[in-house]
């Protein structure tokens, strides 16, 4: 189990999936062959023939007051999905939960990045063929662009169900927010706006006794796009708008001590932006 301490913040990341390779595509700019010009890249965040490494993972943040979940990965059951991996998982996720101390129960907070489809899935499970809420303790604080925006999206038919078996169970139990861009959750914890990926996108800053942590969310998916900012996922709301936000956070940490923790990054998972000729590079 992997651990991070920001102050008086303990953070802890609880693992879905992780897969290597296979990700061309969500980055199909990042080949195998330019991959592996990144040498600094290996062996956390890619294997030695270039192939990405990447994790679907929770992380649990407790501060003095709060029980908080950032993003809670793909949830058991679900169909509908277009990953075919992703349909009727029936993995341990909330046993594991459970084994690192955080029973379901216990969580008060849930922070939703974005409402994509890998980032909502445990907030509600199967229970006698209904879709519950998994954190039935939880306030759960989703951007208000962002809900406004799938909950009136009718095109994208994998987002319309998503929405319906892990967002709408929760407004319907009156647990969730739906907060600005910039929320401050509590003394340590805030929102800040990191949009692109999705309209309402945003990434969860912790600070506390002087140090500080960023949890990424999607605005980028994997290291590779800290050493090419331009290369948008294909599912990038806005792309040119990602690539900036990319440049922009990148810019801001590059040579400080805040921690960048990735919602996707496999392996350490975490570490410091550095400057690297006019990019940068993840040093775990
Ligand atoms: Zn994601």
């Amino acid at each position: 189990m992997q651990t991070w301490c920001i102050g008086t913040v303990t953070i802890t990341k609880i693992v879905e999936l992780e897969v290597t390779g296979g990700t061309r595509f969500i980055l199909p700019h990042a080949t195998p062959e330019l991959c592996r010009t990144l040498s600094w890249m290996r062996p956390h965040f890619m294997d030695d023939d270039g192939r990405l490494k990447m994790s679907v993972h929770a992380l649990l943040v407790e501060t003095p007051s709060r029980r908080i979940i950032v993003d809670t990965c793909l949830g058991n059951d679900k169909q509908g999905r277009s990953v075919p991996g992703w349909n009727n998982l029936q993995g341990p996720f909330l046993q594991d939960l459970a084994t690192a101390g955080f029973a379901r129960e216990s969580i008060d907070t849930v922070i939703c990045t974005h409402l994509h489809v890998d980032h909502v899935g445990w907030n509600t499970m199967l229970r006698n063929g209904r879709w519950v809420p998994t954190f039935p303790n939880a306030r759960h604080l989703m951007g208000r662009t962002e809900f406004e925006y799938w909950r009136d999206q009718e095109e994208f038919r994998e987002q319309v169900t998503v929405f319906a078996d892990s967002v709408q169970p929760i407004v319907e139990a009156g647990l969730s927010d739906l907060v600005a861009t910039d929320h401050r959750v509590c003394d340590e914890v805030s929102l800040v706006p990191t949009l692109g990926h999705t309209p309402g996108h945003v990434s969860v800053r912790v600070t506390s006794r002087g140090k500080e942590a960023l949890i990424t969310g999607d605005f980028l998916h994997h290291p590779c796009q800290m050493a090419r900012p331009e290369w948008a996922a294909v599912v990038d709301y806005d792309k040119d708008e990602s690539t900036r936000t990319r440049r922009d956070v990148f810019a801001r940490l590059a040579g400080s001590e805040t921690l960048l923790i990735g919602t996707h990054f496999a392996g350490p998972t975490a570490g410091r932006v550095v400057r690297d000729g006019d990019a940068y590079q993840l040093v775990a």
